[in-house]
């Protein structure tokens, strides 16, 4: 018996408490730079999250600290609001790959094309959240990506409403200013994508404004830096929002653009 199975084996009324939160954070790099009170927020948090929604896996089997490094991840956006903030959806489904799917799209002069489209997560309203696991394995770096985080973002978005890139606000945010300056940038994305310019971020963002605070949010937790020098007000609007600067966390090595 492993020492992991002896301590889950001491709390049988719910496993997901005695999973090695601590040992798993420390190991996660975008989780570096956590002041001890917010380490022990981010897994208590963690815990609730998984208390509370149920986590299916359809094909893939995760280990308990798997479970937790998903967890810390998915509470990384609320670690300075609360879980009320992920009330849009109640069940997490972990698939094995990301859906291809195949879309027929007619242009303006009618001609029809068939493109496929790799959907690593999804995020439908009230609907379940869908993960592919072979993507989530790779998350946790300062890389720019991460899945979870993109995923989550949506479905905060979505308690404004439809998901536009304008999520609710929190005490002494503006809307209009948060409109301002996402619109702003959202154009200067795809100013420079007509000119034919190398995109400054992942140019799946210029394809709506939700997808486009997805991906800065994924930037802002993975790769503050980049966003802060590439588009200062919205990071400013994304620290107002969730209460956190990453920028202040992100090692210097990997701050390089
Ligand atoms: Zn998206």
């Amino acid at each position: 018996m492993s020492w992991l199975q002896r301590l889950l084996g001491t709390r049988p009324s719910n496993p997901d408490d005695a999973l090695p939160w601590r040992e798993v954070l420390l190991a996660i790099p975008i989780l570096q730079g956590l002041n001890e009170h917010e380490q022990t927020r981010l897994c208590e948090l963690a815990a609730a999250l998984l208390r509370q929604k149920s986590l299916t896996e359809l094909g893939v089997s995760l280990s308990p600290e798997d479970r937790a490094a998903l967890a810390l991840q998915a509470v990384l956006p609320i670690l300075h609001l609360d879980l009320q903030w992920y009330r849009g959806f109640h069940e997490i489904i972990l698939i094995p790959e990301p859906v291809v799917r195949r879309e027929t799209l007619q242009d303006e002069f009618g001609l029809v094309s068939d493109i496929e489209e790799e959907h690593a997560g999804e995020s439908w309203q009230q609907g379940p959240l869908v993960l592919a696991w072979s993507e989530l394995a790779q998350d946790g770096g300062w890389d720019g990506y991460n899945l979870v985080i993109h995923e989550l973002v949506h479905k905060i978005d979505m308690l404004g409403g439809e998901a536009d890139g304008a999520p609710p606000m929190r005490l002494g945010m503006s809307m209009q200013r948060w409109r301002r300056h996402f619109q702003a940038a959202f154009d200067a994305l795809n100013a420079q994508l007509a000119r034919g310019e190398e995109p400054s971020i992942d140019p799946y963002a210029a394809s709506h404004p939700a997808e486009f605070l997805a991906v800065c949010s994924e930037l802002f937790f993975t790769r503050p830096a980049t966003l802060q020098r590439v588009y200062p007000a919205v990071y400013d609007e994304l620290k107002a929002l969730f209460g956190q600067d990453p920028r202040s966390r992100q090692p210097e090595d990997g701050a390089s653009d």
